[in-house]
């Protein structure tokens, strides 16, 4: 009976050992290999498996880079609609990875998407209910703090001396960003002003992953001085989490408020295809993933132009602001204001709900500008809160301290070193 069993499981395992040695001879075979998509074949106990993987490329959708590991219309739209929550897709970067796993007979087992090295999403199919499960899996990586520091020289601007450092351009445009609010580059930037950046940066296999502002300092003679903290605010996509002075200022200058407190962009701005159809439609908005029930905020100072009902939209809040540029937020739970009332900035004008055309609770929320365009609310520079209180300034103060003490051992510990290697040979 068990030797009955063991030579009935041996067999697949031999039929696929076949498979596997034929990879480059059996023209059959090779013409499940898609273009620019890898495949292999892994040799497991009991199940023959073919595992296709794929790399998001220039210009390329989830969608097509779903179907360049032979995953259909239908199967990629129920796990894009799974992975919605967990991943940004109108964040997609070159690059990112897909790995799709197939039984002998191309029914797919499980799905991982990558777009950080080290991290995995993963999607695994029940054999017999067809149902997804998802979890996420995260390889050890190591986060390292490092000092950058350094004095314009004649002709040379930050930007240019940042990114001579070998620092990536995204990271070198938020140390400039953060710095503008302070410091009028154009005007004020002189020869011999000095600057000190202190990151975090987070490694895996040798490789920068993520790179964190913790601190940034600019002093010059007509710039004068200024420093800025990164405060974390704790909670994921958090609109807290930016730069702040020690007194808790944040440093944008001005903005719209956040109309929620955390941000996650569900569906992104402009046109996009119907996965199904097809047919390509303008979205005049952004799709901001929340909680039923959550706060929405007006984003700036305003009169309600229209606070209605309609089966499409569902609950509707419309604000005209000073400058006549309007904000709209949809498929609200309830409507706490009515046409006429003047609202401030960051009032609470209704709660995140799904009503209208729909398939889950967010918060669609659009901008015109004051000529009467539609445009990307994302392009407008948001901010939470023009100055920290309360708790949140407290726990400011506490990362500046640690961020203080973690600047004084780097320096402490840069020393030392000069001081060993400056030591006579006979000490
Ligand atoms: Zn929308």
């Amino acid at each position: 009976m068990q030797n009955n069993l063991k030579r009935f499981n041996l067999l697949p395992i031999i039929l696929c050992l076949f498979l596997y040695s034929c990879e480059n001879s059996d023209e059959n075979f090779t013409q499940l290999q898609l273009k620019n998509t890898e495949v292999e074949h892994l040799v497991l106990a009991k199940n023959a498996r073919l595992q296709k993987k794929t790399i998001i490329k220039r210009g390329q959708g989830m969608f097509q880079a779903l179907k360049q590991v032979s995953i259909g219309n239908k199967l990629s739209l129920r796990i894009i609609n799974a992975l919605r929550d967990k991943i940004e897709f109108s964040k997609l970067k070159v690059g990112d990875k897909l790995v799709a796993t197939f039984d002998g007979n191309m029914k797919l087992i499980s799905f991982s998407f990558s777009n950080l090295p080290a991290e995995r999403h993963i999607i695994t199919v029940n054999e017999v209910s067809n149902d997804f499960s998802y979890s996420f899996k995260e390889e050890q990586t190591v986060w390292k703090t490092r000092i950058l520091a350094g004095e314009l020289k004649q002709s040379s601007t930050l930007q240019d001396d940042l990114v001579a450092t070998g620092l990536k351009r995204s990271v070198v445009a938020e140390i400039i960003n953060v710095l503008l609010c302070k410091v009028n580059f154009r005007l004020n930037a002189r020869m011999g002003d000095k600057y000190k950046i202190l990151l975090n940066e987070r490694f895996y296999n040798g490789e920068i992953l993520d790179s964190k502002i913790l601190y940034t300092s600019y002093r010059g003679v007509r710039a004068g001085s200024s420093e800025a903290y990164f405060y974390n605010d704790g909670s994921a996509n958090s609109t807290y989490t930016a730069h702040y002075t020690e007194e808790g200022e944040a440093l944008i200058r001005s903005g719209l408020r956040y109309p929620v407190d955390r941000l996650h962009i569900r569906s992104g701005y402009g046109y996009r295809r119907h996965p199904v159809t097809g047919r390509r439609k303008m979205h005049r908005g952004v799709d901001l993933r929340a909680r039923s029930g959550s706060a929405v905020y007006s984003v700036a100072r305003g009169v309600v132009l229209e606070s209605s009902y309609n089966k499409f939209g569902g609950n509707k809040v419309s604000i005209r602001h000073a400058d006549r540029s309007i904000s709209y937020y949809l498929h609200l739970k309830n409507r706490l204001v009515k046409k006429g009332d003047r609202v401030r900035s960051h009032q609470v004008i209704g709660r995140v709900g799904a009503t209208g055309r729909v398939t889950g609770p967010h918060l669609h929320f659009g901008f015109k500008k004051s000529n009467g365009r539609w445009m990307n609310p994302m392009n407008k520079r948001m901010i939470a809160t023009p100055k920290l209180k309360g708790k949140r300034f407290a726990n400011l103060s506490l990362q500046i301290e640690q961020t203080k003490s973690i600047l004084q051992d780097l320096e402490f510990n840069k020393l030392g070193r000069y001081v060993f290697a400056a030591r006579p040979n006979n000490s």
